[in-house]
C-alpha cells in the first residue's frame, strides 16, 4: 500500500486530533503518501480531500476537536452513498482508510469493507462505548471535564447543603456516569444498564439526611432520564428539592489528557501498520494495555458490557 487516506466521523472526542497526528506521522514515517479526508463520510462523497503532509498536522496534539472536521452525513447509510465515496477514494488513488468515529462511523467502514475496500476502525468517541477495546479514544477526557465540575458543584452543595443532580452524556453507556460519579464520591449513579429503582434511590437520599448528611450529588446518564425529569420524580416523592445542572457539551471539548494522547497515538500508529501488511476490515483497540485488532463485523456484533464490578463497588463507598 503507498497511500492512505484517514477521515474523522460522528460525535467530536478529544483525542482525535493525536489520532489523525499519528496516523499520519506513522504512514510518512514508513514511506506512504497519506490523505485527510474533510468532514467525515460528506466529505469522502463530495472529494474534500487534500494530501497532508508532516507539518499539517503540527501544532495539534494538545487541540480538542478535529482538525479534518467531524460530519454526520446520511446519505452514506445507503449503497450509492458509499460508492461515491469508494469512486473518491480511487480518484485519490486511496489504497486504504482509516476512520476514526463512534459506532455509527463503524458501520460506515464495515460497508465500504463488504464492499471490499480496505478499512480500519479506531474508536474515537467520549462514550465509551465500542465493543473490542477497554477504552475509547475522548473517554479519560471527557470523565476528567465532568469530574472538575462535580468537585465544583460539590462546593457550593456542601455550603448550601443541597442536593445536586448532575446529568452527563451517555445515551446507551454509563460509563461517563459511573467513572465520574465513583471518583466524584457521588452519593448515586444512575446508568443506562442497571435498571433503576426510584423507591431505593429516594431512601438512600431519606437515611442520608437521616445520619445528618445535609449534601448530596446525584449522576444520571442522559440516557436513563434528563436531571430535571429526576428532580421532578425525587420532589413527588419525598419532597425532596434538588438543584440539576445539565453539563452538555461541554464534555465533549478541551484538551485531551495524556492518557488520550497516548492512546491516540498508539491505536492510530497500530492502524497504519495493519494498512501497510494489508489487513483491512479491522477495528483496533486495547485491551488490558495491550493492542488488540478485530474483524470491524464480528466487532460490531460483540457486547459492550458496562463493568457491573466497578458500579457496585460504587454502590459500597457511597453509603
Ligand atoms: P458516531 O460515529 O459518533 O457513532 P453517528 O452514529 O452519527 O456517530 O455516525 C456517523 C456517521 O457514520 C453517520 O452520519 C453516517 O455517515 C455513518 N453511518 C452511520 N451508520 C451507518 C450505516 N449503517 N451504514 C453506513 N454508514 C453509517
Amino acid at each position: 500500500m503507498k497511500r492512505i487516506g484517514v477521515l474523522t466521523s460522528g460525535g467530536d472526542a478529544p483525542g482525535m486530533n493525536p489520532a489523525v497526528r499519528a496516523v499520519v506521522r506513522k504512514a510518512i514515517f514508513h514511506g506512504l503518501e497519506v490523505y485527510g479526508v474533510y468532514q467525515g463520510y460528506q466529505g469522502l462523497i463530495s472529494g474534500n480531500i487534500e494530501k497532508l503532509e508532516l507539518g499539517s498536522v503540527g501544532d495539534i496534539i494538545h487541540r480538542g476537536g478535529t482538525k479534518l472536521y467531524s460530519a454526520r452525513c446520511e446519505e452514506f447509510k445507503t449503497v450509492e452513498g458509499q460508492k461515491k465515496g469508494i469512486a473518491q477514494l480511487e480518484k485519490f488513488g486511496i489504497e486504504g482508510l482509516v476512520v476514526i468515529g463512534g459506532d455509527g462511523s463503524y458501520m460506515g467502514a464495515k460497508a465500504l469493507t463488504e464492499h471490499g475496500y480496505p478499512c480500519v476502525g479506531v474508536p474515537g468517541t467520549i462514550d465509551n462505548d465500542i465493543p473490542g477495546t477497554d477504552f475509547t479514544i475522548g473517554f479519560d477526557t471527557a470523565v476528567n471535564t465532568v469530574i472538575d465540575a462535580i468537585d465544583k458543584i460539590r462546593d457550593t452543595a456542601t455550603s448550601h447543603e443541597r442536593t445536586f443532580i448532575i446529568e452527563v452524556m451517555g445515551r446507551n453507556a454509563g460509563d461517563i456516569a459511573l467513572w465520574a460519579g465513583l471518583s466524584g464520591g457521588a452519593e448515586t449513579i444512575l446508568i443506562p444498564e442497571d435498571p433503576h429503582d426510584l423507591d431505593n434511590i429516594a431512601e438512600r437520599i431519606l437515611k442520608g439526611h437521616a445520619r445528618g448528611k445535609k449534601h448530596s450529588i446525584i449522576i444520571v446518564a442522559e440516557g436513563v432520564m434528563s436531571g430535571n425529569e429526576l428532580a421532578q420524580k425525587l420532589k413527588e416523592k419525598i419532597s425532596l428539592e434538588t438543584r440539576v445542572s445539565v453539563l452538555g457539551h461541554m464534555q465533549r471539548g478541551g484538551s485531551p489528557t495524556v492518557s488520550d494522547r497516548v492512546l491516540a497515538s498508539r491505536l492510530g500508529a497500530r492502524a497504519v501498520e495493519l494498512l501497510m501488511q494489508g489487513k483491512g476490515g479491522r477495528a483496533v483497540g486495547i485491551e488490558k494495555n495491550a493492542l488488540v485488532d478485530y474483524d470491524i463485523i464480528e466487532a460490531l456484533k460483540m457486547e459492550r458490557k458496562a463493568d457491573m464490578d466497578l458500579y457496585r463497588l460504587s454502590q459500597e463507598l457511597s453509603i
